[in-house]
């Protein structure tokens, strides 16, 4: 948990070429837009601002980078699912994604924000389809719980649990999240720490 609270911006990245190198471990965030994967990344880092840095109109597309310590860093992916988006930045934000997800070397694991209400939409599950075959540990996490009741958001952790375990993503774990309520932080940082540590 405390390495995450020493979190800095450390850099921006609108183009595959222009992806830093050697960085040593990530772990990502991906989630659709206004799912709550920057309230998600403040909660964790506890920061207020730092995921926001990427909210400014026109840099949307861009991976950003958080440093941790010399060679740890959390990477936030460009949201998706913009209702009406202009063809050639969804085929930009397409390559941008899929060659990260499906090329990064030093990327040990994805944090798949979704919102409890709507989960496993079908830029979801395409996440999950550029991501699995990598082998690589996927991490979701069914954020605004607190919109739920406790019994309506167990049954939604159960259900997606229950997709999951019967189909294609068995490195694949979900759990209840909430920045509003500050719920889940440990069970996330626990994961995450694990993956960072598994040099
Ligand atoms: P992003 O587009 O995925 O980065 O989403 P944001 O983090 O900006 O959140 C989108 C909206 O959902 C904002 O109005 C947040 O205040 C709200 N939000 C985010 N997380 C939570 C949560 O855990 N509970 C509730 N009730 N609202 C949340």
């Amino acid at each position: 948990m405390s390495r995450f609270q020493n979190a800095t911006f450390y850099t921006s990245v609108n183009d595959t070429k222009d992806l830093p190198q050697h960085l040593g471990i990530e772990v990502a965030f991906a989630g659709r837009s206004n799912a709550g994967k920057s309230s998600a990344i403040n909660t964790l880092t506890n920061r207020n601002r730092l995921a926001f840095v990427s909210k400014t109109p026109g840099r949307t597309q861009q991976i950003n980078f958080f440093k941790l310590d010399t060679e740890q860093f959390l990477v936030d992916l460009p949201g998706y699912g913009y209702a009406k988006v202009p063809s050639s930045i969804r085929r930009h934000w397409e390559k941008l994604l899929s060659d990260y997800l499906q090329t990064r070397e030093s990327l040990r694991g994805l944090v798949l924000i979704m919102d409890i209400r709507h989960p496993l939409k079908s830029l979801d599950i395409q996440m999950l389809d550029w991501f699995a075959p990598t082998g690589k540990a996927i991490h979701i996490l069914l954020t605004k719980a607190d919109k739920l009741s406790k019994q309506q958001a167990n049954i939604t952790l159960k259900d997606v649990s229950l997709y999951l375990n019967s189909s294609t993503y068995p490195q694949c774990s979900v759990q209840l999240f909430s920045s509003l309520e500050a719920t889940g932080i440990e069970d996330a940082s626990i994961v995450i720490n694990g993956w960072l540590k598994n040099n």
